[in-house]
C-alpha cells in the first residue's frame, strides 16, 4: 500500500475505535521525572540554558540516540525554578526541522544553489574576500553577526574578524535591540553592564517598567515579581499590554514622550527636595546643570508632552520619591528610538539622584533581548574590545596585544561601522563583501526596499545559518550550514550578568558544523589559525582565554569554571577570588568606571519625530513581539503548537478607529506607509490601544513589518527607531 492508502486505512481504524494510537500516547516511568509520555523518555537528561531570550532559564534536555526528545525546566536553577515559557518548552522541536541547512551551498551563474564541499565553499569565500580587500581595502569586507552564538564563539569570531581579516566593519544584530542600553550605560557609568539582578524584582518596593512588556517578552521574569509580597508596579507604555494590565499604576504615554516624562519626574524630585543629596555629592557629577535643565519641565508641560494626566504623574512622583528600593526596568520601548541612548542615560540619572543603584532592590536595569546579547557585549570585539575595554584607550590595546602575543599596531584603534553604517557603506560602494552570521536582516532590518538595494550591490554575500531557505540565505552566494542550540557548546550571559552553560548534546545534521568549528576553519583558510588560535580544539579553549582576558575587568570571569556554572545554575560576574560565587549588584561602593570614579548625571531634551502623521497616513504604527514567537520566526515557525497559537500577524485597532475605517474583528486589512505596504493582515479590535495608533507584531517574514518602518537610527548607538512610523489602514481585497 502507498502512503496515502495507509493514511485512509488509519483514519477508518480510528473512526471505528480499532486504533487508539496506543504507541503515540503511551506513558512510562522516568527515573528523574516520574510518569512521562513514553516517547519523551530519554536515555539521559543534560543541563543547559534556553537559547531564546535573555531571561536565561535553566533546562534539562532529554537526549535519546542523538536526538533531543524532550525539554524540561531545571528545578534547581535560580532563574526559573523549573518553569519555562511556551518557546522554551518546545525548543527541541526546530532541531529536527525539515529546513535545517545541512550542506554548504554555492550559487552558479544561473542563480541556482548547488551542494559543494566545505573546502570549495571556504576556499572560494576566503579567496574572494582577500582579492576584494586587496583591491578595495581591508574595510571593504564587513561582518554582521547575532546575539545567539555562545560567548566562546563571539570571542573567536571577534579575533578572526578584527585581527584575521583586519576589518572593523563588524557588528551584531544586537544593535537592533540593545545598543542604546550599552551606550546609555557607558555614558552614565563609564562602562556597559546592567547593575542589578532578578533578586531586585523580589525585594524592590517600587518596580517602574518603561516600554517593557515582560509578560509577553520575558514571561519567566514575572515569577520573581510574584515572590515580592509588598511592591507597587508602574508600567509606562503607549499600549495597555498584558504587563500594563498587571500594573498598580499604568501610564498611557504619547509615543516618544518618555524623555519628557523622565524630565518631568526629575523636575518634581528636585523641586520638592527629594534628591538623595548625600549620594549625589559623593558619587555623581553634573547636578547643578541637571537642576537648571529640569526647571522647564513643569507639571503642566509634562502633561502636555506625555498625554499622561496630572494625577498619574504626581502619583508616579510620589512612589518614586518615597520608594526605598526602586527597580527601573526597560526594553524596546526605550531602546527602539533614535534618542534611545540618551533616554537610557536619563533613566540612569533618575535612579542616581534618588539613590537607587548599588543596593538590593534598587537598580536601573536594561532587560536584554536575545539569549546571549550580553555575551556579545562582553567579548565579541565589535562595539568594544573584549572585557569592556575601549578601542581608544592605548593601555587597553597594549594589554590585549600582550595577552594575545600580537603587535599592538594590529589592534583597531576605533570601532568600525555599526549595523546601519555597514548598510550605508554598501550603498556608498565602499563595502563590497559581506558575511552574515545567524541573523535574518531580510526580515528584521528597517526599510526593506533600501536594504534589498544594498544587498544587490554586493560582490559576495556569505550567509551562515542553521536554516535554509530563509529570506536572507535565499540571496546568498554561499550558504554555510551551522549548528544550532543543543548542538553547540559554551555559555550564555543573561540579563542579570549570569553566565550559564549551553551544552552540545547532539551533533549538527548532515555536514553542518558548529559556528565555532566554522570560524576555526575560516581562520585556517586565511592562514591565521596558529597565530590567533594556537592549540585550540574546542570552544572550551576559548573559554579559558576569556578567563585570562577578563581578569580584573568589570565582567571578570576568572573565577568561573564550566563545572561551577552547572553546580550553581550559572554565575553572575564579576566572579573571581573576591567573589568566588559571583556578585548580585554592581557599584555597591559608589565607584564607577569613569575617569573620576563618579557617575554622570546626564540629561537630554526631546527631538520631535521626523515622520509626521497627516491626512494620508493618519495612524502611528507600534511594533513588538508576542509570547509564542521569536524574532523572525526561523525557529518558532517550525514548532506546530506555537504556529497554531499564533499562525500569523494581526493588527490591533481601537474600536473607534475600526468604526472609522469600517472594519470588524477578523476582517483583512493592509497597512501602508510612505515606504511600502503589508497586505492581508487580520484585524483585532481592542481598547488596549489608542485610537490614533495601531500595533502589529514583527515576527512574520511573509508579512514583513519592516516593509513599512523608517530608516531612522540613534546616531550614537545605531539602533533603529522601529516604532512610530506613520501608516494608513486600508481594507484588503484579493486583487
Ligand atoms: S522566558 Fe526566555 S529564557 Fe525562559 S523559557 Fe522563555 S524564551 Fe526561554
Amino acid at each position: 500500500m502507498v502512503k496515502g492508502d495507509l493514511m485512509i486505512v488509519d483514519k477508518i481504524k480510528q473512526a471505528l475505535g480499532l486504533d487508539i494510537k496506543e504507541e503515540e500516547y503511551a506513558y512510562d516511568y522516568d527515573e528523574t521525572h516520574g510518569y512521562l509520555s513514553k516517547k519523551k523518555i530519554p536515555n539521559k537528561w543534560v543541563k543547559s540554558t534556553c537559547g531564546y531570550c535573555s531571561v536565561g532559564c535553566g533546562m534539562l534536555l532529554g537526549v535519546k540516540d542523538n536526538e533531543v526528545v524532550s525539554v524540561r525546566g531545571d528545578f534547581d536553577h535560580p532563574v526559573n525554578g523549573g518553569n519555562l515559557c511556551p518557546k522554551g518548552l518546545s525548543e527541541h522541536i526546530p532541531i529536527t526541522a525539515s529546513d535545517r541547512a545541512v550542506v554548504p551551498l554555492m550559487k552558479d551563474d544561473r542563480g541556482t544553489f548547488n551542494d559543494v564541499s566545505w573546502d570549495k565553499a571556504l576556499s572560494h569565500m576566503v579567496s574572494t574576500v582577500q582579492a576584494s580587500q586587496y583591491k578595495h581595502g581591508k574595510e571593504s569586507f564587513a561582518v554582521l553577526s547575532t546575539g545567539q552564538l555562545v560567548t566562546e564563539e563571539f570571542y573567536t569570531l571577534g579575533k578572526l574578524v578584527q585581527l584575521g581579516f583586519g576589518t572593523n566593519n563588524y557588528d551584531g544584530n544586537t544593535t537592533l535591540c540593545m545598543s542604546s542600553a550599552v551606550v546609555g550605560y557607558k555614558q552614565s557609568f563609564g562602562s556597559d553592564g546592567p547593575p542589578g539582578s532578578y533578586e531586585d524584582l523580589e525585594t524592590a518596593d517600587v518596580i517602574f517598567l518603561l516600554g517593557a512588556n515582560i509578560a509577553d517578552n520575558h514571561p519567566i521574569l514575572f515569577n520573581h515579581i510574584r515572590k515580592n509580597d509588598d511592591y507597587k508596579m508602574i508600567v509606562c507604555d503607549p499600549r495597555k499590554t498584558k504587563t500594563g494590565m498587571l500594573a498598580d499604576l499604568f501610564l498611557p504615554i504619547t509615543p516618544h514622550g518618555d524623555i519628557d516624562l523622565l524630565n518631568g519626574l526629575i523636575h518634581l524630585v528636585i523641586k520638592n527636595n527629594r534628591v538623595d543629596m548625600d549620594y549625589v555629592n559623593k558619587h555623581t557629577t553634573g547636578f547643578e546643570a541637571l537642576k537648571a535643565h529640569a526647571e522647564q519641565y513643569t507639571l503642566a508641560a509634562t502633561v502636555a508632552a506625555t498625554g499622561i494626566s496630572e494625577e498619574k504623574i504626581l502619583e508616579t512622583y510620589e512612589l518614586i520619591s518615597s520608594g526605598e528600593r526602586i527597580f527601573f526596568g526597560w526594553t524596546m520601548g526605550i531602546n527602539h528610538s533614535f534618542q534611545g541612548s540618551d533616554t537610557v542615560s536619563l533613566i540612569n540619572t533618575l535612579a542616581l539622584i534618588t539613590g537607587n543603584i548599588g543596593r538590593t532592590g534598587a537598580a536601573p536595569m536594561s532587560i536584554t533581548g536575545q539569549c546571549n546579547a550580553m555575551g556579545s557585549r562582553e567579548f565579541s570585539f565589535s562595539s568594544s574590545m573584549p572585557g569592556y575595554r575601549k578601542f581608544e584607550n592605548k593601555e587597553d590595546r597594549q594589554e590585549l596585544a600582550d595577552i594575545w602575543g600580537v603587535d599592538v599596531a594590529e589592534m583597531p584603534t576605533a570601532r568600525g561601522g555599526n549595523y546601519p553604517e555597514i548598510i550605508d557603506g554598501i550603498l556608498a560602494g565602499k563595502i563590497k563583501t559581506l558575511w552574515i552570521i545567524g541573523t535574518n536582516p531580510l526580515v528584521s532590518f528597517p526599510d526593506q526596499t533600501r536594504l534589498k538595494k544594498a544587498i544587490a550591490m554586493l560582490d559576495l554575500l556569505v550567509v551562515q545559518d542553521c536554516f535554509h531557505v530563509t529570506p536572507t540565505t535565499a540571496l546568498a552566494d554561499i550558504v554555510l550550514p551551522a549548528g544550532m542550540w543543543g548542538e553547540k557548546d559554551g555559555s550564555y550571559t543573561n540579563t542579570e550578568r549570569r553566565v550559564s552553560r549551553a551544552q552540545a548534546v547532539v551533533t549538527p545534521p548532515g555536514k553542518a558544523k558548529s559556528d565555532f568549528d566554522i570560524f576555526i576553519e575560516v581562520a585556517r583558510y586565511l592562514g591565521k589559525k596558529d597565530a590567533l588560535f594556537n592549540g585550540w580544539h574546542t570552544s572550551a579553549d576559548a573559554f579559558e582565554e576569556i578567563k585570562i582576558v577578563s581578569k580584573g575587568q568589570l565582567c571578570d570571569y576568572s573565577g568561573m569554571t564550566y563545572a561551577l556554572m552547572l553546580q550553581e545554575g550559572g554565575l553572575q560576574w564579576p566572579c573571581n577570588k573576591t567573589y568566588p560565587r559571583g556578585k548580585a549588584s554592581l557599584y555597591e561602593d559608589g565607584v564607577f568606571k569613569t575617569e573620576d570614579g563618579k557617575a554622570k548625571l546626564l540629561f537630554t531634551t526631546t527631538t520631535p519625530l521626523p515622520e509626521k502623521t497627516d491626512n494620508t497616513y493618519r495612524l502611528i504604527l507600534n511594533t513588538g513581539r508576542t509570547v509564542e514567537h521569536w524574532h523572525t520566526g526561523t525557529k518558532t515557525s517550525n514548532v506546530p503548537i506555537l504556529n497554531k497559537l499564533a499562525p500569523g500577524p494581526w493588527v490591533e485597532v481601537n474600536p473607534y478607529t475600526a468604526k472609522y475605517f469600517g472594519v470588524t474583528p477578523k476582517d483583512k486589512v493592509s497597512l501602508v506607509s510612505r515606504r511600502g505596504r503589508v497586505d492581508n493582515i487580520v484585524v483585532r479590535i481592542s481598547e488596549c490601544i489608542h485610537k490614533d495608533h495601531v500595533f502589529m507584531p514583527f515576527h512574520f517574514a511573509k508579512k514583513c513589518i519592516n516593509d513599512l518602518t523608517m530608516p531612522l537610527f540613534d546616531p550614537k548607538s545605531g539602533e533603529p527607531n522601529f516604532k512610530q512610523c506613520a501608516v494608513r489602514l486600508e481594507r484588503y481585497t484579493e486583487n
